[in-house]
């Protein structure tokens, strides 16, 4: 019998010991290799996915500490035109919604290069974002966006509070997952709302993840994986409320969760919340057995992917990737797959090009050398944004090429 070290749930404590799934050995997905590190080490940290059967929290231990992550992160939100312009709609609803104006203020956590919170800033309401990397909050500054380099959690919003710095708004899109202590960033964000304040945060959606086979969605920096079923416990643990609920398309299917104060009467629930409670029930996220044949699910798809890179190799094509996002970090590394299938992949950052994907060391170019190479299959890597992609991309038809997504299951777009 294989002994491992014992766990707690990030939620509510209990022993955690059953397997999600299990992807091995990987290094951090956005720790993208210069040139002049090429023949160093990098540190590899299991990929080891559980579930909690006490809370059913999907989790991955905390095998790398958040200031190793998140202090210098490549990631810049602004590369992507798709996600601007749900940022820019997001803001809208929120201050037609919610009645936003110049005496309003807004708090976002995790604010990246301030891809969002210039929008509001844009409309005279008062802003402040928090980011622990530093060098993607030098880039808000620049935008005008006012950013606080720090982790969020209770003691941050203690402080904020004590200032008169109570926020109308909170929101989080894409941090919940990647915060090691989620209890005290949850009960921070109950510390810093106005009393009928309101919370919104987007995350990937479990319920997703599990129908859609978006393994690759699992990396160091995400820490939890969310049921609409355990985000509802989690509010309610801390005195809050989930009133509303929207599933969005971003990330292969989030949440967009509306939460407020527990004794906060004037927001109504909403129908959504029930029937999405229910669905998840109906399909079992309360119940071990769902969370248990995700592994053999994952193990498939691998096979699969190998058997089309393989015979693709075989019979003479060239193929290449497109894009440089963490997911695809993780799908390369547990698939094993390296210079021998994919000749380098492209990405629109700047901040990319000219480095090498960790693990694997294939090499990020500007997307213009796909032109120059006319290579047979373009094998994108970040499938929630293929429309976008096979939209920009459209001419490698000239030449006869062919897009691949490696996601739910491995398939060529003609
Ligand atoms: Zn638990």
């Amino acid at each position: 019998m294989i002994m491992t070290p014992k766990t707690k749930c990030r939620f509510c404590g209990a022993d955690v010991t059953q397997t999600f799934v299990d992807l091995g050995m990987s290094p951090l997905c956005e720790s993208y290799v210069s040139q002049d590190r090429l023949n160093q080490m990098e540190p590899f940290y299991p990929l080891h996915v559980k579930v909690c059967s006490n809370c059913f929290l999907v989790q991955l231990e905390e095998y790398v500490a958040p200031e190793n992550i998140f202090s210098d992160y490549a990631y810049f939100s602004s590369y992507s035109d798709s996600w601007l312009a749900h940022a820019k709609a997001y803001t809208d609803k929120m201050i037609e919604q919610f009645g936003l104006d110049k005496d309003s203020f807004v708090v976002e956590l995790a604010s990246n290069d301030g891809y969002l919170l210039q929008y509001f800033v844009g409309r005279n309401i008062p802003v402040l974002g928090i980011e622990p990397a530093s060098n993607v909050a030098v880039v808000a500054e620049e935008k005008g966006v006012p950013t606080l380099v720090k982790f969020f959690g209770r003691e941050l919003a203690g402080e904020l509070a004590e200032e008169g710095k109570k926020a109308d708004l909170i929101l989080g899109n894409n941090v919940l997952a990647q915060v090691p202590d989620l209890n005290s960033f949850v009960a921070g964000m109950k510390i810093l709302l106005k009393p009928n304040g309101v919370i919104t945060l987007e995350f990937p959606h479990l319920l997703r993840l599990v129908a859609e086979n978006q393994f690759d969605t699992i990396y160091h920096e995400h820490f939890s994986y969310f049921s609409f079923l355990t985000t509802d416990h989690i509010f309610k643990a801390h005195g809050m409320k989930v009133f509303d609920v929207e599933e969005i398309s971003t990330h292969g299917g989030s949440l967009r969760v509306y939460g407020c104060h527990q004794e906060d009467g004037s927001k109504p629930e909403s129908s959504k919340v029930t029937a999405l409670l229910e669905r998840e029930k109906v399909a079992g996220c309360d119940k071990l057995e769902y969370y248990e044949s995700f592994g053999e699910q994952v193990e498939k798809t691998k096979y699969q992917l190998l058997e089309f890179l393989i015979h693709a190799k075989k019979s003479g094509k060239t193929i290449v990737g497109y894009g440089a996002p963490g997911k695809g970090n993780t799908l390369l590394n547990y698939c094993g797959i390296r210079t021998d299938f994919i000749d380098y992949t492209v990405d629109r950052s700047p901040h990319k090009q000219g480095k090498f994907l960790p693990g694997t060391h294939i090499p990020i170019y500007h997307p213009d050398r796909i032109t120059e190479t006319r290579p047979d299959y373009v094998f994108i890597l970040p499938w929630n944004l293929k429309d976008e992609i096979m939209q920009q991309m459209a001419h490698i038809r000239g030449w006869g090429g062919q897009f691949f997504v490696p996601i739910p299951s491995p398939t060529v777009f003609p």
